[in-house]
């Protein structure tokens, strides 16, 4: 039996060529999670589908699933919001990249409707914002934490991960388990934890931002040593749970945009 297309709305999260004519599109979905589809001659005529197939794009699109493993079919793509915003600012292009690549490398096939919605709203919520706003500093620390949220990967941020005793308010410095995903207290700790040192405040600044609704993260601002920490623990996490870098990371890092304006 031949499946049924279906319509959705779709972020493009990652292009691939595939031979001469052909691209290969990872669109995001708010009702399959990711999917990647075969753009049929998208690479040999730009008619076939004119101006759709560019990152970060919002889109209608009607895909047609495969019919047993292989590929599924883009047959239609219409362009529904090219977040104009995000490209004629470098570090915010690059930030957005960032988490298009994110999402691009961990969020599921198949995913469940509840988690592909929650995927879906993170990842239009956070273009929407940053199509609107130049960020301020702290800013990529926390989207990356509502990604990982959003991805069922939040860290734990307030208390022990073993014996979940809240961390005291005067607590200096923690040691954070990046296996087990939060700060370990001094009574739990056993020889041989591999931790990272972080500074409780540093923690308690990402928990408050985690509490931000997406729409309201460009108020937020965390101080420069908080902002810097937050994105080395991040990163630690990220490499723990993707077992390597992405290369837009890199290239985040290379412009020296924490979401602001490329470094001089
Ligand atoms: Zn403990």
């Amino acid at each position: 039996m031949v499946p049924e297309p279906f319509v959705t709305e779709a972020l493009v999260l990652r292009i691939i060529d595939l031979g001469e004519s052909d691209r290969v599109v990872h669109l995001l979905t708010p009702s399959h999670g990711r999917v990647p589809a075969i753009a049929k001659g998208a690479r040999r005529s730009r008619r076939r589908f004119p101006g759709t197939l560019d990152l970060a794009n919002r889109l209608r699109v009607r895909i047609r699933p495969p019919r047993r493993g292989g590929l599924a079919h883009l047959e239609q793509a219409v362009l529904l919001d090219p977040h104009a915003g995000l490209r004629h600012e470098l570090g915010r292009f690059a930030l957005a990249g960032f988490l298009l690549e994110l999402l691009g490398r961990l969020a599921p096939e198949g995913a469940a409707p509840a988690d592909a919605r929650r995927l879906y709203d993170f990842a239009t919520g956070s273009l929407a914002l940053l199509a609107r706003a130049a960020p301020r500093a702290g800013l990529r620390a926390v989207l990356e934490l509502h990604g990982l949220d959003a991805l069922g990967l939040r860290p734990e941020l307030g208390g022990c991960v073993r014996c979940e005793r809240r961390l005291p308010p005067a607590a200096g410095r923690v040691r954070f388990h990046l296996g087990e995903g939060g700060p370990v207290c001094s009574r739990c700790i056993r020889p041989g934890d591999r931790t990272e040192p972080v500074e409780a405040a540093t923690l308690r600044a990402l928990a408050r931002g985690l509490e931000l609704d997406l729409a309201d993260l460009d108020r937020l601002e965390l101080p420069a040593p908080t902002e810097a920490e937050a994105c080395r623990l991040l990163r630690l996490l990220l490499r723990f749970h993707l077992g390597l870098e992405l290369r837009s990371e890199r290239f985040l890092d290379e412009i020296g945009a924490s979401g602001g304006s490329p470094a001089a």
